[in-house]
């Protein structure tokens, strides 16, 4: 990252935290590593940003329906899913400054470093072989790799290194007051994903929703990882939100909805208008077993592109492991005539295709794209700053600030009727107190798209000021007509 770079970052973080988006976990106990917790505006964003896939998901297709499951799960869930043997990430220490670093995170920093230097060849040739060696779990040769490049920690300065180990990020816990011989007995897990809330409620939704292939399932919801390196801001957190959608397909068409699956989703980022050139697919290398295909929709934040949500086309692997551990059936039977053999398909256990974005990396691309310190030339040849927050509208925490020009003269009356007529619809803000220059840029820094300035004029003609965030043009218009027109842009 660029100095230029982390300067942004680091006035977003202070940004979101001036304006009541995301707070630091605790913060009166100096706060909790890689939590934090979402302010007055920012959890209406969030709840914003998280309603808007549901109905993308839930209410736009006829073949999705939701669930809300639960975070505690069987703990043979987990021994099914394979995360407890597998979801793992390897790691290594620098015995001189104790800090950890994940393997491929320090690679690939390093990496990113001979890129700046102009060396993109090596650091290209770099991470093919870093590739090709986690696919293989081949821990030597990525050992080697980091001796050979002399790859120092960033804290000590020296290539002081532990050998790689694996290190499993599932948080645990004990469930009950029953005591037991063995420990093991009581532990659960908080879930590290919320998909297999929705694998194992698979027939429990087919036959209660009476839900036909290819049917897919939502859900949102927190899950929990223990990340290693957890510095991010709210990019890579240890409590965090995810929205989930697994399609259940018959097997031969996994190809097809992958594709569809894939541009899809694209097309939901940018229905938020965001500029397409900010986005690009990144197709994985390094597949696991079970996997057919798997992308990311990677994202140009600002410490550079990285992934916001995956794709991914999981064959019948999630199904077929419930089905071995619960020892119950996880089959459809499938009664449309195969065209091939003139008979009903019967049964089968479907293929999946997986679409997984997490609620807060999307809250930080829509705040980081939407943040801007901008200069103002003003007529008279002076110049003037605001910083503002160019929110899609209908994600913006507060649609409408209603603000009568003063305090007297029955100004705050008629903002309080107009307010009276929007709030059920929209969120409105009510201000009385300042200039209202200052009122304004108030709510350029959360972002709200209209204000409505109650005059004396207004007395007279019932016409009032609608003032524009990200163009801050002014018009007059109507007071009957500004209900309408906030509506028509938040749908
Ligand atoms: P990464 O490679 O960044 O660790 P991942 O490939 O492990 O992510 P998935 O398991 O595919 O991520 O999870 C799906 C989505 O959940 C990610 O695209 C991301 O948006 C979100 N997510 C995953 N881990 C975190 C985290 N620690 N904090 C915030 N969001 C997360």
């Amino acid at each position: 990252m660029s100095i230029q770079q982390d300067n942004i970052f680091q006035a977003i973080i202070a940004h979101a935290k001036e304006y009541g988006f995301v707070f630091p976990s605790s913060e009166i106990y100096d706060g909790l590593s890689a939590v934090y917790d979402y302010g007055p505006y920012g959890s209406e964003l969030k709840k914003n940003i998280r309603d808007y896939w549901w109905k993308s998901m839930t209410q736009m297709h006829e073949n999705i329906v939701g669930i809300d499951a639960a975070i505690f799960m069987h703990p043979t869930t987990w021994k099914a899913s394979g995360h407890v043997d597998n979801f793992s990430d390897p790691m290594i220490d620098n015995k001189d400054s104790k800090k950890r670093y994940r393997v491929d995170h320090l690679i690939e920093a390093f990496a990113d470093e001979l890129q700046t230097k102009g060396e993109a060849d090596k650091a290209d040739s770099l991470l093919a072989l870093m590739d090709k060696f986690l696919a293989a779990e081949d821990f030597v040769g990525l050992k080697k790799m980091i001796d050979e490049n002399k790859i120092t920690c960033s804290i000590s300065g020296t290539c002081n290194w532990t050998d790689i180990r694996q290190f499993n990020l599932m948080f645990k816990t004990e469930f009950g007051a029953v005591a037991s011989d063995n420990p093991d007995d009581n532990i659960v897990y908080l879930r590290p994903e919320t998909a297999q809330g929705i694998f194992v409620n698979f027939l429990n939704v087919q036959k209660t929703a009476r839900m036909k292939i290819p049917f897919g399932i939502a859900q949102t919801g927190k899950a929990f990882r223990n990340e290693i390196v957890a510095r991010q801001f709210i990019f890579r957190m240890r409590e965090f939100e995810q929205m989930e959608m697994q399609f259940f397909v018959r097997p031969g068409t996994e190809g097809e909805w992958y594709k569809f699956w894939k541009e899809e989703r694209l097309k939901w980022h940018l229905s938020l208008g965001i500029n397409e050139n900010k986005y690009r697919y990144h197709n994985h290398v390094k597949l696991a077993h079970y996997a057919k295909e798997a992308c990311d929709i990677e994202f140009e934040f600002p410490i550079g592109f990285k992934e916001v949500e995956g794709i991914h086309s999981r064959s019948d692997f999630d199904l077929t492991q419930h089905q071995l551990y619960s020892k119950k059936k996880q089959q459809y039977f499938d009664a449309d005539v195969n065209p091939e053999t003139g008979k009903p398909y019967g049964n089968y256990v479907p293929y999946v295709i997986e679409t997984s974005i997490g609620l807060d990396r999307m809250f930080l691309l829509i705040l980081s794209n939407a943040y801007e310190e901008e200069t103002i030339h003003k007529e008279d040849g002076t110049t003037d700053s605001r910083t503002v927050l160019h929110l899609p509208s209908k994600l913006a925490p507060i649609k409408l600030a209603v603000l009568p020009l003063t305090k007297k003269d029955g100004l705050p009356e008629i903002a309080r009727t107009l307010m009276n007529e929007c709030k059920n619809s929209f969120k409105c803000f009510y201000e009385e107190k300042d200039a209202i220059g200052k009122r304004y840029r108030r709510m350029d820094a959360i972002g709200t798209p209209f204000c409505v300035t109650i005059d004396h004029q207004t007395k007279e003609d019932n016409t009032v000021t609608i003032r524009y965030r990200d163009s801050m043009k002014q018009e007059r218009i109507p007071l009957d007509k500004i209900k309408a027109l906030v509506l028509n842009e938040i749908m």
